[in-house]
């Protein structure tokens, strides 16, 4: 296939110089993603120079500084408190007790003392400073875990339905995603070259570390040449997403590409029949241009499993040639797809698979499962799914306002783990909501890991969590350079509010999902469920509702421009509106969703939509 990298089939090296974003040409002179950053890890500097800060991405790390204390250091005359936000690369949330004891030892030893869950299934650390970048990426990597495209203009964490239930531990999803993953990573030898010294981990080492068979250690597949990306990589960032057919708890329709299972039979004669494939999801959006907008994914084709790696790629490349290489505001694949349409981006595939697909078959929801509490695997023991709030594992004072019972207590979900882990040796799967299961415990041993956890603090009865449960926030101030407002530091007391209410109302029990981004990129996926609040600037939030709540739909801006400090009195008359006239049983989002926003009671506000 020629590598026509650039925008409408044309390449960028093609097309000349002048044409494509800066970052383009950064890629194209990288040299395979090196540029110059082992020269810049020498220097005896607290942060990187803008070229190698993109370059650093597809190495997993981006360059943040603290900006809290933005303004004190410039009026001190101090350049920015630099630090590093380091992103593993976990197909499928899987990984083992020992591999996350290492990781909760480079939180002290380089980190901020704290591990974030991702809303993609994978792990980060903040506040690492550049000196200790190195060390940090090469111990990762002796644990057999990796960085290595976690972030960047490539195919990102492959997520997977976590769940080792009966039925779905069958059907292996976390070892289709490590595949789909190993086969988009960068074929670059740059990153061991400046992380590891040069060396890479053998299969026979593989194996002797009793690593399973979909870790995501590296691999030695590495060669010089990039078949699938070519020089340029790819546009923009690039997600797939694998579904258990009926749940989608990896909100599949946020998805680039989404892959929903088809299956025959139950329980453990469950088999593997193929995909129903959709594409062209993507959350992220420009405040004030028009021309982006988070997209919903598309019905696209049906495959057989053999068929996953061959289509995928091709789609791959269609948006490779295809994507917007001038404007990276523009350049995901959903624009491709919205502007060209499914049957013009399907016939390309075609044409580069040389056959047709068949249409999907039918695909329906029923439900987004969180798999909190306790479930039993094939093999007889069982798994825990534990919440972890806005995914942040650490050891805090709770918070006087947290709707708990064990409110008096610290939680010290942190330490929790790390006894619980050390003795029992559990593996481990991050959910698509930031949360934890530990697999793998005996019958025997339910007890003793209960009280372990509630001994730290841990809710172990999701059904004690209330909203909890439901809710996602970005990390956002003070950390992330893009963020406008908070999300992370300030969603649990907001919760805490709409709990209240809810309870006040009598609808204590009810389900609402709440998601919330410090900007309107939308790491949380704040434009699907029944409540959204993008930040606009500080403390000044948009509200979008309407999204159903197994998360097929986009919801829509309501309120516009909120001041954090009215969000509750904005979302309380909507919350008494929605109660008061639904149909039985029906949701938040499904209510607005049916009778339209005319009905909100804040009338002046909601005039100033559509
Ligand atoms: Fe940062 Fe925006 Fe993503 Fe939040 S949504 S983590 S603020 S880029």
């Amino acid at each position: 296939m020629p590598e026509t990298n650039g925008t409408n089939g044309k390449t960028l090296l093609d097309l000349g110089p002048g044409v494509g974003s800066s970052v383009e040409k950064i890629k194209i002179e990288s040299r395979g993603l090196r540029g110059h950053l082992a020269e810049e890890l020498a220097r005896d500097t607290t942060h990187f120079a803008e070229s190698e800060i993109q370059l650093l991405k597809f190495h997993g790390s981006y360059q943040q500084e603290d900006r809290s204390q933005r303004q004190a250091r410039k009026a001190a005359g101090l350049e920015p408190a630099y630090s590093m936000m380091l992103r593993l690369r976990i197909p499928g949330g899987a990984l083992n007790a020992q591999q996350y004891l290492v990781l909760d030892k480079l939180a002290d030893t380089y980190g901020n003392g704290t591990l974030r869950l991702t809303t993609r299934q994978s792990i980060q650390f903040h506040g690492i400073l550049k000196g200790n970048l190195w060390a940090t990426i090469h111990e990762i990597n002796e644990t057999l875990l990796s960085t290595r495209s976690a972030c960047g203009d490539v195919n990102r964490n492959v997520m997977a339905c976590p769940a080792p239930t009966v039925s779905r531990a069958a059907i292996g999803f976390t070892a289709l995603a490590d595949h789909i993953a190993r086969h988009l990573a960068p074929r670059s030898s740059s990153y061991y070259e400046i992380w590891i010294d040069g060396e890479r981990i053998t299969e026979k080492q593989l194996a002797e570390n009793n690593a399973k068979l979909d870790s995501t250690a590296v691999r030695i597949d590495s060669t010089e040449d990039e078949p699938i990306y070519g020089k340029t990589y790819l546009p923009r960032k690039f997600k797939i997403g694998i579904a258990y057919p009926g749940d989608n708890c990896i909100d599949i329709y946020t998805q680039d590409i989404g892959l929903i299972a088809e299956l025959r039979g139950e329980g453990e004669k469950e088999e593997l029949l193929g995909f129903n494939l959709v594409i062209g999801g993507g959350m992220g959006m420009t405040h004030g241009k028009a021309e982006t907008h988070p997209i919903a994914a598309l019905p696209f084709a049906y495959i057989t499993p053999d068929e996953a790696l061959e289509v995928i790629t091709a789609i791959v490349t269609v948006q490779r040639d295809y994507g917007d290489r001038t404007n990276r505001k523009h350049a995901r694949m959903k624009y491709v797809v919205e502007e060209r349409g499914i049957p013009w981006f399907k016939e390309e595939v075609e044409r580069r698979i040389g056959r047709q697909l068949p249409d999907p078959h039918d695909i329906r929801f029923e439900d987004v499962c969180d798999h909190l509490g306790w479930h039993e695997q094939p093999d007889g023991r069982w798994f825990l799914g534990i919440s972890v709030e806005n995914g942040r594992i650490h050891d805090i004072e709770r918070p006087a306002s947290t709707n708990h019972s064990d409110e008096q207590r610290p939680l010290a979900l942190r330490s929790g783990l790390r006894t619980l882990l050390s003795q029992y040796g559990c593996s481990l799967r991050i959910t698509p909501q930031q949360n934890l299961l530990l697999c793998d415990i005996a019958e025997n041993d339910r007890a003793d890991v209960e009280r372990v956890l509630r001994e730290h603090g841990v809710i172990t009865d999701a059904t004690e969590l209330g909203i909890h449960r439901y809710a996602m926030a970005c990390p956002a101030l003070p950390t992330c350079g893009l963020a406008l407002t908070d999300a992370e530091r300030t969603l649990p007391a907001l919760i805490d509010q709409v709990q209240d209410i809810l309870n006040e109302l009598g609808a204590g029990d009810e389900r609402l999902s709440v998601r919330m981004t410090g900007c309107p990129n939308g790491c949380a996926r704040p434009y699907m469920g029944d409540i959204g609040i993008v930040g606009r600037s500080l403390n000044l939030y948009d509200i979008f509702i309407g999204g159903d709540w197994e998360n097929t739909r986009l919801n829509r801006v309501a309120f516009p421009k909120v001041k954090s400090a009215d969000l509750i009195g904005t979302l309380r008359p909507a919350i008494e509106n929605w109660l008061r006239g639904r149909n039985a049983h029906e949701t938040f989002g499904d209510y607005y969703h049916r009778i339209g926003f005319d009905a909100l009671p804040n009338q002046a506000v909601a005039s100033a939509l559509s």
